[in-house]
């Protein structure tokens, strides 16, 4: 059998990818190789379960551009599959003039990326939005939303088993070479080929893009968000999602509060450089993921910047000790205390690092001849999946 096209990896991009390319491509033979016994393993099912409404992204971004969209098919698609959605909004908080200073771009933004009802609204009206968050003034988007993510998933890959496509689990793929004009995909325990070659390995697409001689300026460095979850007779001083002013020089929004569609409350997540692609605990250490990171010169050209280093400080200081965190948090809800927290999950960041040493903001993707490479399907890549699953389709079938 040589399959029409083989997605690697089945988080939301791989199963939205699928889905998507089923519904262009009916009569294809399509495969999904997947190393995990099943979907949204990995990011796609440790995340905050925001839909975004768009107001982060840089005006004129791949990530602006699918944001606004993606939050509103996603939702609809949410509603019509029965996913557990709600329209919560969320809020922003200034808690100084500096902070204000922010939210005046951000809704500007939001303004030019065509964020729906996007406005900045004074003390009182925060008050009433969000009684025990503190701030002088806020940005508040209507649109913003909940959302079971890893439902979002299995929904996808539903349909997309319905329009044919097959799901191999248990798969890692280890080895990719071409054949007579085919790709030989070899995983832990058989092979497969494919005339076409989509690459949604999240955490491992940099790895598999340069197994194909792309992907040469970056490499991906794991950023761990470590979340603490607020006890159930604390939640309720979250209605929605509150978050604070963001420095805009990272892709990272700060430790902030999500009301997940369970009713449970979230605070966090941090950014901290982890020791593996997959430790999702700090005492885990994967030590030649590491040992080749600190062997990267784009590692040593990211932490030179002093800039970084305090935000790394900071960051880490919120993973290993929890009155750091704590005290991060009740910036915004000081009526918290530090009993009200307990350790919840994490999730990492598939980050893309260039060869200056910069983090790469937008989503990124790489074109090969019959091969595509989804680098840095970062935050908010939940909210985009759709219309990026559309856009990256769209470039597979130019090629045709
Ligand atoms: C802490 C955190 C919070 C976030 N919160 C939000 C949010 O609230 N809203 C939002 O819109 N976005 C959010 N995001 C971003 C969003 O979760 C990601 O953009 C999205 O999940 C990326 O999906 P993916 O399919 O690329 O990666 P993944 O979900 O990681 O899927 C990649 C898959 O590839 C598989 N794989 C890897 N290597 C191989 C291999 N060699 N062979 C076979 N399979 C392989 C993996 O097992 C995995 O299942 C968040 C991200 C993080 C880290």
């Amino acid at each position: 059998m040589i399959y029409h096209a083989i997605i690697i990896g089945a988080g939301v991009v791989g199963c939205a990818v699928a889905r998507a390319l089923a519904a262009r491509r009916s009569a294809w033979k399509i495969l999904v190789l997947e190393k995990e016994p099943d979907v949204a393993m990995h990011t796609s099912g440790r995340n905050s379960g925001v839909i975004h409404s768009g107001f982060n992204s840089a005006p004129g971004s791949l990530k602006a551009r699918f944001c606004v969209e993606g939050s509103r098919r996603l939702r609809a698609y949410a509603v019509e599959h029965g996913v557990a959605m709600q329209e919560v909004g969320t809020v922003v908080v200034a808690l100084d003039s500096g902070d204000e200073s922010v939210l005046r771009d951000l809704e500007q933004r939001g303004r030019e990326n065509g964020v729906p009802g996007i406005c900045l609204i004074d003390r009182d009206r925060l008050r009433q939005i969000e009684p025990h968050a503190l701030g002088v003034s806020a940005l508040h988007s209507p649109a913003g939303a909940i959302v079971d993510s890893a439902g979002i998933v299995h929904a996808l890959a539903a349909d997309a088993r319905d329009a044919g496509v097959e799901f191999g689990f248990f798969k890692r793929v280890r080895k990719i070479s071409r054949k007579n004009g085919h790709f030989r995909v070899s995983t832990d325990t058989d092979r497969h080929e494919g005339v076409r070659i989509i690459n949604c390995a999240g955490l491992y697409s940099d790895k598999i893009a340069r197994s194909l001689g792309a992907c040469r300026d970056y490499a991906i460095f794991p950023f761990r968000g470590d979340y603490f979850q607020l006890s159930p007779s604390r939640s309720t001083l979250v209605r929605s999602m509150i978050y604070p002013a963001p420095n805009l020089k990272y892709p990272f929004l700060g430790i902030h509060f999500t009301r997940k569609v369970t009713g449970e409350v979230l605070a966090g997540p941090n950014a901290v450089l982890a020791a593996g692609r997959e430790s999702y605990e700090m005492t885990q250490v994967h030590l030649g993921e590491t040992m080749s990171m600190a062997l990267d010169p784009r590692f040593w050209k990211l932490v030179v910047g002093r800039e970084f280093r305090t935000m790394a400080w900071e960051q880490i200081q919120t993973t290993f000790f929890k009155k750091a965190f704590v005290s991060r948090a009740r910036r915004i809800i000081p009526d918290l205390r530090a009993e009200d927290f307990s350790r919840g999950q994490s999730g990492i960041r598939a980050q893309l690092v260039d060869r200056s040493g910069h983090l790469v903001e937008d989503l990124v993707i790489e074109r090969q001849d019959r091969a595509i490479h989804v680098l840095n399907a970062v935050s908010p890549g939940l909210t985009c999946s759709l219309p990026f699953a559309d856009h990256v389709v769209d470039e597979l079938l130019k090629q045709e």
